[in-house]
């Protein structure tokens, strides 16, 4: 078969969500937006449900629907953005609860959905997403008698430990929720490490989850395999792919395989990452293209039928690194074309 295979445990799913719950000082929820980081919002949803996770993020109200239907009624759903326009019908027959962002936000909500739950988005500096401390300190007693089921701002820097911003934002979001009487969350992955005084009731992981940084101590949890194409020999001299951008300075045997930058292999990770026999590592040559990628067996014992890009050996993190950007979008560009499969 032609198809790449995408393997993703979701046992180690399952364990990455309950060692950061039991560094969490209070409830772990779970993020899930952009389809469960790329990697089905529906398995990844109910293997987190399984593992004890209660409440679940996505990013906008589409995201929601979908994951609703697999988990059933009974667990949290939020949604990041917010109330949009258009999405009153969704937050309520999905049971979704909106994170409301803005005064528009709030005045929509309050008038078209009265008594359905929502959450309230500071923002504690980041300048992303959530009210400022002017405009909050004008509606807090208005949204207050509404009651909220959730106070949540974002930490802009939180996987730097040392940055500054970090505390900043801290004292920025204690301040404004002085004496709220309403749980409060505040880390990501990268607050859950800062230590316990960043947790506040509920910590709200997203990337951890998936095997990435910064939760160093994260279980791997997809792994990749491309199959082998074709195999040809390459003299001294000869070149290799688009723009020769590689020329052989010895006799090599190359193998060309079934994946490129169509599935997500950015063609900015080329040189400087390897596929691996066992854990031979076969250094890819020449320009990543959009459905191939060629690499040097040549030091192989034996021809292989099928190289893995992402293992233990080579991580998400690691390709990301290669290509100039971080895990995160590595997991969220993997594309459709994989053969996917799940364990666990
Ligand atoms: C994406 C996101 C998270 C999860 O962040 P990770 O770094 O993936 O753990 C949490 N909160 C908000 C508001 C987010 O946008």
């Amino acid at each position: 078969m032609s198809t790449a295979k995408l393997s993703i445990d979701l046992d180690a799913l399952a364990s990455n969500w309950r060692n950061l719950d039991a560094l969490s000082a209070g409830e772990t929820a779970a993020v899930v937006k952009a389809n469960g980081y790329g990697l089905d919002v529906a398995r990844v949803g109910q293997a987190l449900a399984r593992a004890g996770a209660r409440n679940f993020f996505v990013a906008i109200a589409e995201e929601g629907v979908a994951l609703r239907r697999a988990l059933g009624p009974d667990l949290g759903i939020s949604v990041f953005s917010g109330h949009m326009a258009g999405d009153t019908k969704l937050l309520q027959d999905f049971d979704l609860t909106p994170m409301l962002n803005s005064v528009d936000q709030m005045l929509r909500h309050f008038e078209s959905l009265p008594g359905h739950k929502f959450g309230v988005q500071l923002d504690s500096g980041m300048n992303r997403l959530g009210m400022e401390p002017a405009e909050w300190a004008a509606l807090r007693d208005i949204s207050l008698g509404q009651n909220p089921v959730l106070i949540m701002s974002h930490l802009a820097c939180a996987d730097e430990p040392d940055h500054a911003m970090n505390a900043l934002q801290l004292k920025t979001f204690r301040e404004m929720t002085e004496g709220v009487d309403i749980p409060r969350s505040l880390a990501a992955t990268g607050g859950i490490l800062l230590g316990p005084e960043y947790h506040f009731d509920l910590c709200r992981p997203g990337i951890g989850l998936y095997g990435g940084l910064p939760f160093r101590d994260a279980i791997p949890v997809i792994s990749l395999d491309l199959p082998v194409i074709q195999i040809r020999d390459v003299l001294p001299g000869e070149s290799v792919g688009y723009g020769n951008a590689w020329i052989a300075r010895r006799p090599s045997r190359i193998a060309t395989v079934a994946a490129g930058y169509a599935d997500g292999l950015i063609r900015a990770m080329g040189a400087g990452i390897s596929a691996y026999a066992n854990d031979m590592a076969c250094p890819v040559v020449g320009r990543v293209s959009m459905d191939l990628i060629t690499l040097d067996v040549t030091d192989l014992p034996a021809d292989p039928e099928s190289l893995s890009l992402i293992n233990a050996h080579q991580t998400v993190d690691k390709i990301a690194d290669a290509a100039g950007t971080i895990g995160y979008e590595i997991l969220t560009s993997l594309g459709h074309r994989y053969a996917r499969s799940y364990s666990g």
